[in-house]
């Protein structure tokens, strides 16, 4: 057995999975929530046993001591002692330019992290929480940050540029980086094992649909390109993520409507997307129940959505010069056939040889190919696990 914890810190959250990476399966997970809060609340689950509790947490380090606590009760604890978790994988959400990949965290990472900052403005200060309380607890366990970015890295020029003056670059970092990195990551090397050809010139384009989504394409498992830019707010309409505009929509509405820019950026994040067009709400399951009752603004969202996928499919097979395989992936992609449906049909001219009614009667969450033998591309759903991407790169860096 080599047990890698892996977190998720947010400002008062933190998710936790213990995965043992020799057989890959969750030992143990759960989550703690209202960090900081008197009312704070952690869940724990392992085979044969759940349990909620309510307890005040008062930092991170709080909750990761609770999370210990929990993993090593002589009942219904996991292991023995802290000293069986091998090594703690911390998912970092912006690496900027400094990281390229996963990175053992020392003095010296944390300090780069930090340096992150002003690109991941909410999320890198709650990473380095988590990162803290690991530490206090942990204090001789090897650690490892594995970054949304990284995958981004791999673009050239060309695609992580914007054509602003170039100083924003140089000045302020202002490029694409992309987002759910190692979720595009996990699932293009799970598609280069299913195709089972040699990874070097194989075009891939992946669709990360869920709440937040982003497409992204690689050759030969490297990124090429992604819709996700600066911030997570590029790209795709989301649940409530405006995604790509004309930028000079925002001046335009901060004048008319006298929006300030921290006014602006909440429309545009918090008001927008699936939820913002629809006026019902950002989960599909509940804009595909109003479209089918009729509910033209549920079922423009959904068009817009669909729509948008399709052309970021399009670009990057241009961009690629072809495309070999598509992979659909998360919450919506691994579940929402019918949003799949709309997505696919129409991309015959790629050489997806479409089994419609496969897809459209696909359990959800299930690993499966929806083209007919033969397809010149091929399209694929496969379940995302950043969990267990973070959990492996752990274990290949700490543990080498
Ligand atoms: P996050 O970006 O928060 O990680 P997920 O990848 O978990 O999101 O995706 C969450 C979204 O997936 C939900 O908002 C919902 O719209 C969608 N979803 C989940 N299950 C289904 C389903 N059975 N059918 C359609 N959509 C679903």
């Amino acid at each position: 057995m080599t047990n890698i914890l892996v977190v998720n810190a947010g400002s008062s959250s933190l998710k936790y999975q213990l995965i043992d990476v020799d057989t890959e399966n969750v030992i143990a997970k759960g989550i703690c929530e209202r960090i900081g809060d008197s009312h704070s609340n952690a869940s724990y689950k392992r085979a044969g046993y759940a349990v909620e509790l309510e307890q005040p947490l008062g930092n991170h380090a709080e909750a990761v001591a609770l999370v210990l606590q929990l993993l090593t009760d002589p009942e219904n604890g996991v292991v023995h002692s802290p000293s069986e978790i091998a090594a703690v994988g911390h998912r970092v959400v912006h690496g900027g330019e400094r990281f390229a990949q996963s990175a053992l965290i020392d003095d010296a990472c944390i300090a780069a992290i930090e340096e992150c900052i002003p690109l991941g403005p909410l999320h890198n200060p709650a990473n380095l929480m988590g990162i803290a309380g690991c530490r206090e607890m942990l204090p001789n366990t090897p650690m490892v940050a594995v970054f949304d970015t990284s995958w981004g890295q791999g673009m050239a020029r060309a695609a992580y540029m914007y054509a602003l003056p170039y100083e924003a670059y140089e000045k302020h970092g202002v490029r694409r980086y992309g987002f759910h990195g190692t979720s595009h990551a996990y699932v293009t090397q799970k598609c280069l094992e299913k195709l089972d050809v040699p990874a070097e010139g194989v075009k891939i384009v992946t669709c990360h649909l869920g709440n937040g989504s982003s497409v992204s394409c690689s050759v030969g498992g490297r990124c090429v390109d992604t819709s996700m830019g600066l911030t997570p707010l590029e790209g795709l309409p989301m649940g409530t993520r405006s995604g790509s505009i004309d930028p000079a929509i925002i001046p335009y509405l901060m004048e008319r409507a006298q929006m300030s820019a921290a006014e602006i950026d909440a429309y545009m994040n918090k008001k927008s997307g699936m939820l913002g067009i629809s006026g019902v709400g950002s989960d599909f399951r509940d804009l595909w129940k109003a479209a089918n009752a009729g509910n033209d603004r549920a079922r423009l969202a959904l068009d817009m959505f669909c729509l948008s996928v399709k052309k970021l499919i399009g670009s990057y097979a241009a961009e690629m010069g072809g495309v070999d395989a598509i992979v659909f992936t998360a919450g919506v992609g691994e579940n929402d056939q019918a949003v799949r449906d709309l997505i696919l049909r129409g991309l015959e001219f790629l050489g997806c040889d479409m089994d419609y009614e496969k897809n459209l009667a696909l359990p959800k969450g299930v690993e499966a190919e929806l083209t007919r033998p033969n397809s010149r591309c091929r399209v694929f759903v496969i379940p995302t696990n950043e969990e267990l991407a973070i959990a492996r790169d752990t274990a290949r860096i700490a543990l080498a």
